[in-house]
């Protein structure tokens, strides 16, 4: 095998990625090295690729970056029991210690001691990456690698959709990124009511009206808050899942939020906001579910169930796909100022 391989890298403590050779990983006992097939860019790849405050305080260059990936096992570590040469597999991302309470008590994606790939690790971005056996996903073989590469965001949308119980009832996703519209084709098939859809972007409200949301509306026009109130007789929706972290949406998404309902927090706000529990949480008597990762790996059933039975079709949110070495153009998509993109997927 060869001994080197291509990479998207983080060298140095400033914006930008490089493409460069490297040694391909050296895999430790409880590893397994995988043959990427197809890798996506994540919004937290965008953070460290901008090289914002958060990835500032968190990433230590030189490392290769990228999470999201299918690929072929190629060589697996002598402590590794269920995972073989040949499995084709995708990577949950979040990598437990295996031993702290949340690890021994079912909770292993938020284990105290969490580290994430491409984020703590070398990532995804490359030819190789080594994973963790505890961290193995083994794809069907019908899978097309690019699905593959994405189930990891579309693990959050499952996560957030399954766990806010939308099946009969109306509910309103703020948002309109690639995983706000993987959560409206979920939401859909596991039978919500109606789906208001509210984002920004037109083209991507678009899409999320292509995988199930309808009505939409784009910030930029209307006024959500008012239609929404207008088509539940002003009493709102049973469920909020939202997915922007924007201030504005979260304030909005309480608006709209019926007395007594759930409000699912997945999007992540820049910093700390302001918030009015005693109107938007005690006197409402509502519910707050916080949403990190997947749960491991009860989520990683429920979404191969769904794409493997062809329940939902992501692929009209994969609008963009570059080989690794033209990472760049991805990243150009996404940062393009219309958003006229879904999901970049790369394929080395
Ligand atoms: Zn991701
Ligand atoms: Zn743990």
């Amino acid at each position: 095998m060869a001994e080197k391989m291509l990479a998207v890298m983080k060298k140095g403590k400033a914006p930008g990625a490089e493409l460069i050779e490297v040694d391909i990983p050296k895999i430790k006992e409880d590893e397994v090295l995988v043959k990427i097939k197809a890798c996506s860019i994540c919004g937290t790849d965008v953070h460290i690729y901008n090289w914002d405050e958060w990835s500032q305080s968190r990433i230590k260059p030189p490392m290769i970056f990228g999470h999201e990936c299918a690929g072929d096992v190629v060589e697996v570590g002598k402590n590794v029991k269920g995972v073989k040469v040949g499995d084709y597999v995708s990577a949950e991302t979040h990598i437990p210690d295996q031993t702290c309470f949340l690890c021994k008590t079912g909770k292993m994606h938020i284990c105290q001691n969490l580290k994430i790939l491409g984020v703590d690790t070398n990532g995804a971005f490359a030819e190789y990456i080594a994973i963790p056996e505890i961290c193995v996903w083994k794809n069907d073989k019908s899978l097309a690698p690019e699905i593959g590469s994405i189930q990891e965001p579309f693990g959050n949308a499952t996560y957030t959709v399954m766990e806010s119980q939308v099946s009969a009832k109306n509910i309103a996703i703020m948002g309109d990124g690639p995983i706000a519209c993987f959560a409206a084709g979920i939401a859909r098939v596991v039978g919500a009511a109606k789906i208001f859809g509210v984002g920004e972007f037109p083209f991507r409200v678009n899409l999320l009206n292509k995988m199930g949301a309808n009505p939409v509306y784009s910030i930029l026009k209307h006024k959500p808050v008012d239609e929404i109130m207008k088509a539940t007789s002003g009493e709102g929706v049973d469920v909020v899942l939202e997915m922007t972290g924007a201030k504005k949406a979260i304030e909005d998404g309480f608006k709209i939020l019926k007395k007594g309902g759930t409000f699912t927090a997945f999007g992540i706000p820049s910093g700390k906001i302001e918030f009015d529990l005693s109107n938007n949480v005690i006197f409402k008597g509502c519910n707050i579910i916080g949403i990190n990762g997947r749960k491991m790996f009860e989520t990683w059933y429920q979404l191969s169930n769904l794409l493997n039975n062809k329940l939902v079709d992501p692929s009209p949110v994969i609008t963009h796909k570059f080989p690794l070495k033209d990472f760049q153009k991805g990243f150009d998509a996404i940062l393009s100022p219309k958003k006229e993109c879904g999901k970049v997927v790369l394929f080395p």
